[in-house]
């Protein structure tokens, strides 16, 4: 499951930043998940729940974030909301466009003590 390599690099990422920090506990890790990343959500919180039996991670929350799909079209070069994955211009009605988000899957940011 390709979540659960997401989660662990996460996690790996998370602890190194939260050792430089003196952090010893983390509250609460804000993720965005793309709606095109590749990354399931549900599975992103399961591969959480096998990664965070740590004192670091046991009494984190795992938020996760699902920005909307925006789109820029090339032909007219208005930005919009893409709805239901059609990939077609709300102004123009083409189909060249170019995905402004939607693939993306980082930390946003981390709480803690
Ligand atoms: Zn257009």
């Amino acid at each position: 499951m390709h979540e659960l390599y997401l989660i662990q690099s996460m996690i790996n990422q998370i602890s190194s930043n939260a050792e430089e920090r003196g952090i010893y506990r983390v509250n609460r890790i804000h993720l965005i998940n793309g709606q095109l990343s590749g990354g399931n959500t549900e599975a992103l919180r399961f591969a959480f729940t096998l990664f965070s039996d740590t004192p670091l991670f046991q009494y984190a929350v795992l938020e996760v974030e699902e920005p909307e799909l925006i789109g820029r079209c090339n032909s007219c070069d208005q930005t919009f909301k893409i709805e239901g994955c059609r990939f077609i211009c709300s102004y123009c009605s083409k189909g060249n466009i170019e995905l402004i988000n939607g693939q993306e899957l980082y930390i946003d940011y981390y709480e803690g003590d």
